[in-house]
């Protein structure tokens, strides 16, 4: 089976099962879940891929992609605030109060 396609198995499993994963807040290195104590095949799963859960679960909205297209103006043209983790707002329905810390991006 594939790395990927193991991990997304793994998190549909956890998800079954109830059970949920996030980054421990005092070290972020580290995975907590609740409950605390799992079946040892999902107990065996966080470890093994720990490091990819790490990472999509720290990856935050600042990697959420811009949608396609507006629905309503249709254009494909988004901004945030820059450095910011914000949703996306569509450039020609509501424009940036200050264009120059926008960051932008072209929806899909
Ligand atoms: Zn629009």
């Amino acid at each position: 089976m594939k790395p990927r396609a193991d991990l997304a198995l793994l998190m549909l499993a956890l998800h079954l099962s109830g059970v949920r994963v996030r980054p421990s807040p005092t070290d972020p290195t580290r995975l907590k879940h609740r409950p605390e104590h799992l079946p040892p095949h999902l107990l065996d799963g966080l470890r093994r891929h720990k490091a990819d859960l790490l990472a999509l679960l720290t990856a935050g909205p600042a990697d959420v992609q811009p949608p396609g297209r507006c629905r309503w103006c249709g254009r494909a043209r988004w901004w945030r605030p820059a450095g910011e983790a914000g949703g996306w707002t569509c450039g020609a329905c509501h424009p940036p109060a200050r264009p120059e810390a926008a960051e932008w991006a072209r929806g899909r």
